[in-house]
This record gives structure tokens, sequence and C-alpha cells, in this order.
């Protein structure tokens, strides 16, 4: 079981990913923008999965402030921007992974997987 985070500004996507992690085991915490998504770190997520065109502060802004962190918990782009420059871009931020919308149920629990176990620091 982990804490994840879901920074998405879609309700619909939210409350997608929302179900497929209580689902699997995992305790869902939710964000409809980056901003929310930061002040939700203190509920100390074990990963983040984040969007990236949201209202108020986007994922590359969301990304560059967890950067920042000490500690930054190992956050993933959710994003329906199939460009390869995005995802370099996200990369170069530190995200940990970059998924397309609509996104693969099982992509994603491997993903979550791979970040868990290899982040099991706590
Ligand atoms: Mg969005």
């Amino acid at each position: 079981m982990a804490r994840i985070l879901v920074v998405d500004d879609s309700s619909f996507q939210r409350m997608m990913v929302k179900n497929l992690l209580i689902a699997h085991g995992h305790e869902p915490i939710l964000a409809e923008n980056g901003q929310v998504g930061l002040e939700r770190l203190q509920e100390h997520p074990d990963v983040v999965l984040c969007d990236l065109v949201m209202p108020v502060l986007d994922g590359f802004q969301f990304l560059e402030t967890v950067a920042s962190h000490e500690r930054p918990v190992p956050t993933v782009v959710i994003s329906a921007d199939i460009q390869a420059s995005a995802r370099e871009r996200c990369m170069q931020l530190g995200a940990r992974g970059f998924l397309n919308k609509p996104v693969a149920e099982d992509q994603l629990l491997r993903t979550l997987a791979e970040l868990i176990q290899g982040g099991a620091e706590a």
C-alpha cells in the first residue's frame, strides 16, 4: 500500500485514477491543481501523479518546486501532450516518468510499483 497524490484539474481523471488506486490497495490523495498539490505534499505521499495543463499552477511549475525540495517525491507526469519536447522538459525538471492520456491501467500500475519499490527508504 502506498499513498499516491493525484494532481489533475479534470475531476473525471482524478476519479478514474482514484478508483484504480483504491482497487489496488493504495491510498489516494487528490488535488485539483499544482498549488493544492504542493499543499498536499504535507500528507507525505510516496509518489505523485501529476497532470501538465492546469490552472493556478501547472505541472511544469509543480515539478520545478518539487525538485527544489531536499527529498523530492518521485513524480510521474500523466498528460495528453504527446510531444517529445514536453516529455523532455518534464524529465529535465526531475520527473521520474511520463505517461500519455488515456493512461493504460497496467502501465500505470507497473510504473507505480517500480517507484514504490525503488523509493522504499522510509
Ligand atoms: Mg489538465
